[in-house]
């Protein structure tokens, strides 16, 4: 086969079934490795999709200036799905995320600019916000309340998977949130399907859907600090609040067991996957979601 764009190889993830763990008989948990995207991350879908739409609905022209509050993943792909066009970039980004995300961005021709820590995304909507109206013919995609961030995932991961299983209904769906987007889209996919399906999301301490107050964390990707616009309540059958000792562990678990060289977003949905487990009659078929990997955060220690 021979590509002509790398975009051409976003989706279409493997899935893999995840062994060597301590499991109820017959009961399986699978991933999907979304690393294996050209930006490496679960993102690419989004980026690219957030910008056909932005052209299609008359947003942006080829001159337009995208402007986006992100922790990296959805910056770098909107980077490579802006490429086409040559549009410019700015992408604002909370201090604390990972240098080599910010790289790739910048590789890509983006202009990061900083909001502190403290404020976190909600800091960075804010900067992004002040940052549109000063510049004439920008665009912001607003990956956190935009509706195109759920259904990138209702219709191309929902899909895939059951896809990927021949046609089978998983018994449950695990998957971090951010946005939400990931979550949402899939979560409502999978319900129309079967109302039977489990779906459950997955947050690290200091993230609110759990009942929790907003605080700081490590693991990268996830963790909500207000109630995601586009997710709906009868959507989640459950919340695992994962620390970011469980996220680390498992992280490093699953390179050191099964070869998978995954961020901590991917631990935290693991340890997760494991815990709904326990809690499901055996022989049941949990899914879960591997946003990305953990290349772009050796700088941050993650395997430590
Ligand atoms: N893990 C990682 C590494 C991510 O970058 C993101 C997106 N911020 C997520 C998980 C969560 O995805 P979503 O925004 O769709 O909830």
């Amino acid at each position: 086969m021979i590509i002509q764009t790398v975009n051409e190889l976003i989706g279409r993830t493997p899935m893999m079934q995840i062994n060597g763990y301590d499991l109820p008989k017959n009961t399986r948990i699978l991933a999907k490795l979304e690393q294996f995207n050209p930006g490496g991350s679960i993102k690419d879908r989004l980026g690219v999709k957030l910008i056909d739409t932005a052209f299609k609905e008359g947003r942006i022209n080829k001159e337009s200036t995208i402007i986006e509050p992100t922790a990296g993943n959805t910056g770098i792909g909107l980077g490579l799905a802006a490429m086409a066009y040559g549009l410019k970039l700015i992408f604002v980004v909370p201090e604390k995320f990972s240098i080599e995300k910010q790289e790739l961005m910048r590789v890509l021709g983006a202009e990061i600019v900083h909001t502190p820590t403290k404020e976190g995304i909600k800091g960075a909507v804010a900067k992004a916000k002040a940052l549109g109206e000063k510049i004439e013919n920008s665009y912001l995609p607003l990956q956190f309340e935009n509706p195109v961030n759920p259904l990138t995932y209702y219709e191309t991961l929902g899909p895939e998977i059951i896809n990927d299983l021949d046609g089978e209904y998983p018994d449950s769906f695990v998957a971090g949130a951010g946005s939400g987007g990931t979550f949402s889209g899939v979560a409502q996919y999978f319900k129309e399907q079967s109302e039977s399906i489990r779906t459950v999301v997955v947050e690290p301490e200091g993230s609110i859907l759990g009942g929790g107050e907003p605080g700081p964390h490590e693991t990268e990707g996830i963790g909500v600090e207000s109630f995601p616009p586009f997710m709906k309540k009868e959507w989640i059958d459950q919340v695992y609040t994962i620390s970011d000792e469980e996220a680390f562990y498992y992280t490093k678990e699953l390179a050191r067991k099964n070869g998978l060289f995954v961020g901590s977003s991917s631990g935290a949905a693991f340890a997760a996957a494991l815990k709904e487990a326990q809690t499901l009659p055996a022989g049941s078929m949990i899914v879960t979601v591997f946003p990305d990997g953990s290349e772009r955060y050796l700088s941050k220690n993650i395997y430590k």
